[in-house]
């Protein structure tokens, strides 16, 4: 064991894809304290800074008063409050459907989802950059798998009419975690209807974030009531732990009789449903917070464009500096650790093979001068690397 083990770790130590962990020692927020030091944090999904707000903490510290600490079962079981109900009924109006089921995470929530609904007679058509929990779903299902193209519905179009099955889905997240971009949420939808297909959209790094009182990236587009299974998390901008999944009535109580992932795991605690219920109820207030978010995010990306950096150019607060070489991109982390600034260094698997990258993802709590202080160091450390200009 001793011996297998040590060669799998060398083996990953030795391309530059070991991973480890850092301690944080404060909330998460846009400055944070790691080791008694403190340092600019620029990779967090909490979009809006909601971790140390005031109004819901205390809500939430009178909802540990009044319904303790675990859940102490399933939610079929003991473990289902009504605050969950509450939950879910506030999800399901921001989605725009009539029924919402949470489950313990968001990737709880695709897995469970995917693998309740599709069997091997369907056949699931999904975007090649969709997160790993839509592919474990989709391997879990024993579903026909058929990728397609990062956002190409050309390529999407030619895969459906030459594979489809008796049922047909078509998955893809709405933000891609690593990118940045939007999927083409206007063009799925009428794809999937002219190929009888069904569509399920996960806006983990959408909802709280993009849309009208923060409903998410298909609100934004116009086309919530388009989408037959909405997914998304209670772990990003929402700053607690969980995910769902929003539809027909019909579905949720489909998925709430089959889905594994719901059924034969403890359901949120109470502390977890009331800090996400309470978070929602803040964020639906902070329309101001998002424009001033993605205000910031275009900022950073204009200044990084000019400066030579090859940025995509998207509309969202994630923003990958793609590197290339993962020992570049760890050099670079690791300088900027050093000047006190925490970035993310995205490595393969997830991402793939000679696309590693920074991924800077912003909150709207960044101060402008926290942020130009971050592009200079970026500048001069690409620059040392000798990795700015064509060769980013
Ligand atoms: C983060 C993420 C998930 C998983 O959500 P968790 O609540 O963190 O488990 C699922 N899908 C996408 C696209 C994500 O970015």
């Amino acid at each position: 064991m001793k011996e297998f083990l040590d060669m799998k770790l060398s083996n990953l130590r030795n391309k530059n894809l070991l991973r480890d962990t850092m301690d944080i020692e404060s909330p998460q927020g846009s400055r944070v304290m790691i080791d008694n030091k403190e340092y600019i944090l620029l990779g967090s999904n909490s979009y809006l800074d909601l971790s140390e707000n005031e109004n819901i903490k205390s809500r939430v510290k009178s909802a540990i008063d009044k319904y303790g600490l675990g859940a102490g079962g399933s939610r079929l079981t003991t473990g289902n409050y009504d605050l969950n109900r509450v939950l879910e009924e506030t999800i399901a109006e921001l989605k725009q459907t009539e029924a919402c089921l949470t489950f313990s995470t968001g990737y709880m929530a695709n897995v469970g989802v995917i693998s309740a609904l599709c069997d091997r007679k369907w056949v699931i058509f999904s975007d090649k950059l969709n997160h790993a929990s839509i592919v474990d779903g989709c391997m879990l299902s024993g579903a026909k798998l058929v990728r397609y193209k990062h956002c190409d519905m050309e390529d999407l179009e030619s895969k459906l009419s030459q594979y489809s099955g008796t049922y047909n889905l078509i998955v893809t997240d709405a933000i891609f975690s690593m990118d940045g971009d939007i999927a083409p949420l206007k063009e799925i939808p009428k794809i999937a209807k002219s190929y009888g297909a069904y569509t399920m959209v996960d806006d983990a790094h959408g909802f709280g974030v993009l849309g009208k009182n923060g409903a998410g990236t298909a609100d934004a587009l116009g086309v919530s009531k388009d989408i037959d299974i909405h997914i998304g998390t209670l772990s990003k901008a929402i700053p607690s732990m969980g995910g769902f999944v929003a539809g027909s009535k019909l579905l949720i109580d489909y998925i709430k009789n089959i889905a594994r992932s719901f059924i034969f795991t403890t359901g949120l605690t109470p502390i977890n449903a009331a800090t996400a219920l309470y978070a929602i109820e803040e964020m639906k207030e902070l329309d101001d917070d998002r424009e001033h978010l993605l205000e910031l995010s275009k900022w950073v990306k204009d200044r990084l464009i000019q400066e030579g950096f090859k940025v995509p150019n998207t509309q969202t607060p994630i923003i990958p500096i793609v590197i290339g070489k993962a020992k570049d991109c760890i050099e670079l982390k690791n300088g900027l650790l050093e000047d006190g600034i925490y970035v993310n260094a995205i490595r393969p698997p997830t991402v793939p093979k000679n696309t590693s990258r920074l991924r800077l993802s912003l909150m709207c709590s960044h101060s402008y001068e926290d942020l130009e202080f971050v592009i200079e160091r970026l500048i001069y450390h690409a620059k040392s690397l000798d990795i700015l200009g064509d060769k980013v």
